[in-house]
């Protein structure tokens, strides 16, 4: 089926601003609550959220083969359950109702107050009822940064990393909504003399990470071949995996992280479809020693998504820490899921996979505090004159990505969340 929703040349009725994130290619699909307290499915374009349930019962998806209640829920899971064919349909189907050309719902006075809505009047909730949460390691700059920082080696990358994407189980209660804000946690520190105390973290950071969600479609016992997997990635969001190193620090051999991580995780609300993003693929990384046949997949199967960290301070004076790009990743999504399946584990619609931490190359582009200030060597000083070495109370973090070649922009939005003691 032709991804019709991608043609860069439609224009939509609705107003879309200058390089904003959401033109009508994008069609993301999100979950909002409205001033009257009513929860549905919706997308965007622009600065107007519109309510898919409401477009449904008004008959707009005539002839799409979807249940009647589909978008009338509090969580996308049964939706990304129709899988991609339905995926690609509803997103063609949207936009053509949206289209310039297109004055069906366009000169409807009555049906456009049931449908549409400014992003002013809408809270944003958490897209997806998560399942399972896996966390990867699969970028090599942060991956050797770690190992030069914690073991104070040029070389320390653990003999398996480059044979497959290293990964840890997460924990998904406690993957939150932008916007939300984030407690600082406590948890059993050791000091530079050995005292282990339960103590309030000092060393709060954050990881800039993409996630991605898939639909099931792979059941337990059997093992996806590479070539399938973009069939079961429903789209991506931003990432905050928010740590404790000097938790993490400690408890973390043998078995990895457990409360240094699991206390916030925080995603963007609104899910950018794999098939938006088709335009912006780009060349794999370059994999030596060459992977294991199973991992092996030809074509592009990297993403060009331009990403940034930014700390905001109480008096809203803000800083962009750092530049970084999705495509910098070591191992594939593709590579990550079927990595997932390769023993027969299987897949629910909503489970999340993030990236693990993108790190650049350059130093600017590292995507941690961890990497940015070097372990507390190397300060940032940030546009109010204060220095940070990690995140402190009352910081906002805030995460954007987005896509841009010449015809076209697709964004991301952002994920921010707000540090209390
Ligand atoms: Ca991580």
């Amino acid at each position: 089926m032709n991804i019709i929703a991608n043609d860069p040349n439609r224009k939509s009725w609705i107003k879309v601003e200058k390089n904003c994130d959401f033109p009508i290619q994008n069609i993301p699909f999100g979950v909002f609550i409205t001033n009257e307290d009513i929860v549905t499915i919706g997308t965007r374009i622009g600065k107007t959220v519109i309510d898919l349930g409401a477009l449904q019962q008004l008959g707009y998806f005539k002839g799409i083969k979807l249940s009647d209640d589909v978008f009338l829920q509090d969580t996308l899971n049964d939706f990304i359950a129709h899988g991609r064919k339905r995926w690609r349909e509803v997103r063609n189907r949207i936009a053509e109702i949206f289209d310039i050309n297109n004055i069906e719902l366009q000169n409807n006075v009555n049906h456009k107050s049931e449908v549409l809505f400014d992003l002013s009047e809408v809270e944003m909730l958490l897209p997806v009822d998560i399942g399972d949460f896996t966390d990867f390691y699969s970028n090599l700059n942060h991956a050797k940064n770690a190992g030069k920082i914690f073991f104070g080696s040029e070389n320390h990358l653990p003999e398996n990393w480059k044979h497959f994407p290293v990964c840890y189980h997460g924990r998904s209660s406690s993957v939150i909504v932008s916007g939300m804000h984030v407690k600082r946690p406590k948890g059993q520190i050791k000091d530079k003399n050995g005292n282990i105390e339960y103590k309030t973290t000092k060393q709060l950071d954050f990881e800039l990470e993409m996630g991605f969600i898939t639909t099931d479609g792979c059941h337990l016992g059997e093992a996806i071949s590479i070539n399938e997997t973009e069939e079961l990635i429903f789209g991506m969001v931003l990432l905050n995996d928010w740590s404790a190193r000097d938790i993490q620090k400690f408890e973390s051999v043998p078995l990895g992280p457990y409360l240094a991580k699991n206390f916030a995780t925080a995603i963007s609300p609104w899910i950018v479809t794999l098939d938006a993003l088709e335009p912006f693929r780009t060349i794999d990384p370059e994999q030596n020693p060459e992977p294991l046949p199973y991992l092996q997949k030809s074509g592009k199967n990297a993403f060009d998504i331009q990403l940034s960290a930014t700390i905001k301070t109480d008096n809203n004076i803000e800083t962009e820490i750092t530049k970084t790009n999705f495509k910098f990743q070591y191992w594939t999504m593709n590579q990550q899921l079927v990595h997932h399946t390769s023993n027969g584990c299987n897949l629910r619609s909503g489970d999340l996979f993030g990236s693990g931490t993108i790190s650049g190359e350059k130093p600017e582009s590292y995507a941690s505090m961890l990497e940015l200030a070097w372990n507390e060597t190397k300060p940032i000083t940030l546009n109010n004159g204060t220095q940070r070495t990690y995140i402190q109370d009352n910081d906002t973090v805030i995460i954007k990505g987005f896509c841009q070649n010449e015809n076209s922009r697709i964004g991301f939005g952002l994920v921010e969340n707000k540090v209390l003691s």
